[in-house]
């Protein structure tokens, strides 16, 4: 892999006319279109002064001007940087500062608050686009020119950075390459068996790797072509379903399908393959899918630093609560997370990765990256797993105590820390339990100071000016003391056991 992503993808367009998206109102852009509006965008970001190797900020809504910003931005060498539509402005603050962003594009609505922001962290511009899709970034490309000769960028270069959310102190930015997501990208059209006939129901966010690379990358670098919805609505879902072939979803996605009385046998009976990740899919969802469709969901496994790791097989078994075997370039062990030793087919420990999917190191922070890989360039990717003796990966939890709901990561120790800061509070812990909808749903134990004034809507309510939503604890519960154990560090393991039915019971579920 020499070349840079769009490259790859220019080079297996075999028909302009073909079409490449569909979005839900019916509008249809093919390959050609594809091109000229993906060169309007290149050529706007470079007379707005991006250069190659900038970093251009991007906080907006999906639509096919998302898209078509997102290619833009590749074809003019910059280097995109999606965030979450849910992050706050003082959330925002510290990833532009951190990135050194060149250009900020967010939703018109927000423009006043993040002007402010994005002027504070040294950001040159900041464009809008909204929902729809228009917004002043969108009327400058519509005004450039669509022929744009692409700046030329190897396997090496720099393609996207994602943060990922930092367990202790700061978000890092994880540097993906060209040739990681192009690479990753190509393994999985093999894997999947995804070709020109292919159409992707695309209803994942853009931000993150799932949707922004697995789904988009796979889908042009394939010529196949995907319908574009704003977001998951299980409505809508069924209603397209019909045109579809192939799915990509977190789990959350396909337990609402199955809570839908129109999702049937016959509904999907045309469809090629669905598949699962982000966050670890239920054997009851995988066999409660299987029994009403007679499709077995196919769950893979990755991470924004790695792209995508392993995956249960097209042809073969695809067993409920497995991630499958390692993609064809990626090697992968179970090592001792304190000591690397490797372990035995069966022993769980840390799973590590090496292969041309990894990424390059977390931006500007050389002793991180260095400390999150083994001397021989495996990656310790922090989830603990075992192989099993049909090579299945399996994994069983994760070190750091992240907390996955509806797919979206939440570390404990920001939340905590947002909690701490509110009067009242003496101490606090954040912790996942087992949700029916989201698959896990942050929660919260306070221990309040004596005779503090506190309680669960007010602390939810103080949170929300803070924190993104998905990060608001869905409880709020209180606590005389929380649990330690000799050491002095609060047992998370005997607080999940404590509330794990607590979205179980009824009420309790928001
Ligand atoms: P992200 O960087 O947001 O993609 O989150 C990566 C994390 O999601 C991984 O480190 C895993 O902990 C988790 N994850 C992704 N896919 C799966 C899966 N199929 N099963 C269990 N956990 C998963």
């Amino acid at each position: 892999m020499k070349e840079s992503l769009f490259a790859t993808i220019r080079a297996r367009i075999a028909d302009g006319n073909r079409v490449a998206v569909r979005t839900a109102a019916g509008a249809s852009v093919t390959y050609g279109d594809l091109l000229e509006a993906s060169g309007r965008y290149a050529s706007a970001l470079v007379a707005l002064g991006v250069r190659p190797g900038d970093r251009v900020a991007v906080q907006v809504e999906k639509s096919l001007s998302t898209l078509m910003l997102y290619l833009g931005a590749l074809r003019a060498g910059a280097v995109y940087l999606p965030l979450n539509t849910g992050y706050t402005a003082a959330e925002l603050s510290y990833f532009l500062g951190d990135a050194e962003a060149r250009l900020l594009v967010c939703d018109p609505g927000r423009y006043e608050a993040l002007a402010a922001v994005a002027a504070e962290a040294g950001v040159g511009r900041v464009e809008t686009l909204d929902a729809a899709g228009h917004g002043s970034i969108y009327d400058r490309a519509m005004a450039a020119p669509p022929e744009f000769e692409d700046v030329p960028r190897g396997a090496d270069d720099l393609a996207a950075i994602l943060y990922t959310s930092g367990t202790t102190g700061r978000s890092k930015g994880a540097m993906l390459s060209h040739g990681n997501l192009a690479s990753n990208a190509l393994a999985l059209c093999e894997a999947w068996r995804i070709t020109g006939d292919d159409v992707l129901l695309h209803a994942l966010p853009v931000f993150h790797t799932h949707g922004l690379f697995v789904a988009i990358n796979t889908t042009l670098l394939a010529g196949a072509s995907m319908i574009f919805l704003p977001r998951f609505d299980a409505d809508l879902v069924v209603e397209l379903l019909p045109r579809a072939t192939t799915m990509m979803g977190v789990p959350t996605f396909y337990s609402r399908l199955l809570a839908h009385p129109a999702f049937d046998r016959a509904l999907v009976a045309h469809m090629r393959l669905f598949v699962s990740g982000s966050a670890p899919l239920s054997a009851e969802v995988h066999k409660a899918f299987q029994a009403r469709t007679g499709h077995a969901i196919l769950e893979r496994y990755g991470m924004t630093e790695t792209n995508m790791n392993t995956s249960n097989p097209y042809e073969g078994e695809r067993r409920p609560g497995t991630v499958g075997m390692p993609l064809p370039g990626v090697e992968l062990r179970i090592a001792d997370p304190e000591s690397g030793r490797i372990l035995a087919q069966g022993e769980v420990g840390v799973i590590e990765v090496r292969g041309p999917n990894v990424f390059l190191g977390y931006w500007r922070m050389p002793e991180k990256t260095a400390a999150e890989f083994r001397a021989d360039g495996f990656f310790i990717t922090g989830d603990m797993g075992l192989i099993d003796a049909q090579g299945y990966v399996a994994i069983v939890g994760r070190d750091k105590d992240l907390i996955i709901t509806g797919g979206f990561n939440v570390y404990p120790a920001e939340v905590e820390a947002e909690i701490d800061a509110l009067p009242g509070v003496r101490e606090s812990a954040v912790i996942g339990a087992p949700h029916p909808d989201f698959g896990e749903g942050v929660t919260a134990v306070i221990a309040p100071d004596t005779g503090a004034e506190i309680d669960e809507s007010g602390v939810r309510r103080a949170l929300e000016h803070h924190l993104a939503k998905f990060k608001v604890p869905k409880r709020v519960l209180f606590v005389d003391q929380l649990p330690r154990n000799t050491m002095g560090k609060i047992q998370k393991n005997a607080l999940r056991d404590t509330y794990r039915d607590i979205y179980a019971l009824p009420g309790s579920d928001r």
